[in-house]
């Protein structure tokens, strides 16, 4: 069944790609900016730097990919547009202090636009964007500025390439944010919904207790180590109240029914409609004093206020031995023996199976 999971599970892999690409391209810019040295120092240290830092994040991904990827797309993020700043002012400044031509030292960072813009298309988390904007602000407006303020540099080839990079360019990161919010929150919506079907699909649509599949769904979550005991209890001749009242009040009975059992708590349990007048509940890890003393608990809940409309109405009830949870259908079938011997014992009683014999427990 899809969930939450599954935004996790296509984040993962763009990830491993984007850092790989990252990875590998800045690897490159510091193997040739050592190889053809530079007279920039940033250039020395900048690249190789980037790779390591890409390098660490993707091996403690790699340890724990399921619980990381969010801390790492944020740090990812933060790294990829905050390393471009420090870049950008440092050629910025150096060209205004006529220290250089700054269209032709100026690094070429169209990758690193590609770079930015898929990120923040494919996962750059809402708290990011803000982010966003002021980084890419602190690196387009002082080279616009610097382009604008120098005609001679700007009317070079590489002049309006970069004019046209920050510029218009610029743009399409910011019309990008709303379009990749509103992506998100489609997706947080189509989950939430998944969710909200997956809770319908488990519970009893009258008594909104969990349904047989919903138990499945619990006990599957269980430890595999933990002991269960399975009580079934089936409400007295209720064909009887449809008869005597009608369907609809039947299904009032049923309501009150599942309601009353829903205030019977123990540390931990699950409860299900097992079927028609039939409900089940499963208890992890009861002592056997807790079993013993259970008749009482349930006699009193069940039986004792008359219900609305119906007056009296009262269950037998079957507790099964305590056993792992992998034998649950054999409790199952224990309780259903000890059912069958209530009703057989004249009903209104809760009896706890045997294997030699079934012990009864009578009314009080
Ligand atoms: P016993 O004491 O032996 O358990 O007798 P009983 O009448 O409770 O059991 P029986 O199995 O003969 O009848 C169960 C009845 O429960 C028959 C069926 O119409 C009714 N029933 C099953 N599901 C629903 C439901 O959702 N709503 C209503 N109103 N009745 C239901
Ligand atoms: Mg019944
Ligand atoms: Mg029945």
């Amino acid at each position: 069944m899809p969930n939450l999971n599954d935004h996790t599970r296509i984040l993962i892999p763009a990830t491993y790609r984007l850092l790989v690409v990252t990875i590998l391209s800045s690897a490159i810019y510091a193997v040739l900016f050592n190889v053809y040295s530079t007279p920039f120092i940033i250039h020395a240290f900048q690249p190789a730097f980037f790779t390591l830092l890409h390098l660490m994040l993707f091996i403690y991904l790699y340890r724990n990919p399921q619980k990381r990827i969010h801390r790492v797309i944020n740090t990812y993020g933060a790294i990829i547009l905050l390393t471009s700043v420090p870049n950008t002012l440092y050629f910025t400044i150096g060209a205004w202090q006529n220290k250089w031509q700054f269209v032709e030292i100026f690094p070429p960072i169209s990758g690193m636009i590609i770079l930015s813009t898929t990120l923040i298309m494919l996962m750059l988390p809402e708290k990011l964007n803000r982010l966003v904007v002021i980084t890419w602000s602190l690196n387009s407006l002082p080279v616009l500025l610097f382009l604008l303020t120098h005609p001679d540099e700007l009317q070079t080839p590489r002049g309006y390439d970069l004019l046209f990079l920050f510029g218009p360019a610029s743009l399409l990161i910011l019309l990008i944010i709303p379009y990749q919010r509103s992506i998100n929150h489609h997706m947080n919506s189509i989950n939430f919904d998944l969710k909200h079907s997956q809770q319908l699909a488990d519970r009893d649509f009258l008594t909104d207790v969990l349904n047989r599949r919903g138990l499945e769904n619990w006990l599957n979550k269980l430890d595999s180590g933990s002991k269960i005991c399975v009580l079934l209890i089936d409400i007295d001749h209720f064909k009887n109240i449809n008869d005597t009242f009608g369907h609809t009040i039947g299904d009032h009975v049923l309501v009150e029914f599942a309601s009353r059992l829903r205030t019977i708590y123990f540390n931990d349990h699950g409860l299900a409609r097992w079927g028609g007048e039939e409900f089940i509940m499963v208890i992890v890890n009861p002592s056997e004093d807790l079993v013993s003393t259970l008749g009482p608990i349930f006699k009193h809940t069940l039986n004792q206020l008359p219900y609305r409309q119906v007056g009296k109405v009262t269950a037998s009830i079957g507790i099964s031995t305590i056993q792992p949870k992998a034998h649950f259908l054999d409790l199952v079938e224990e309780a259903d023996k000890a059912v069958y011997y209530a009703k057989s014992n004249g009903r209104n009683q809760v009896v706890i199976y045997s294997s030699a014999l079934i012990e009864t427990k009578t009314p009080d």
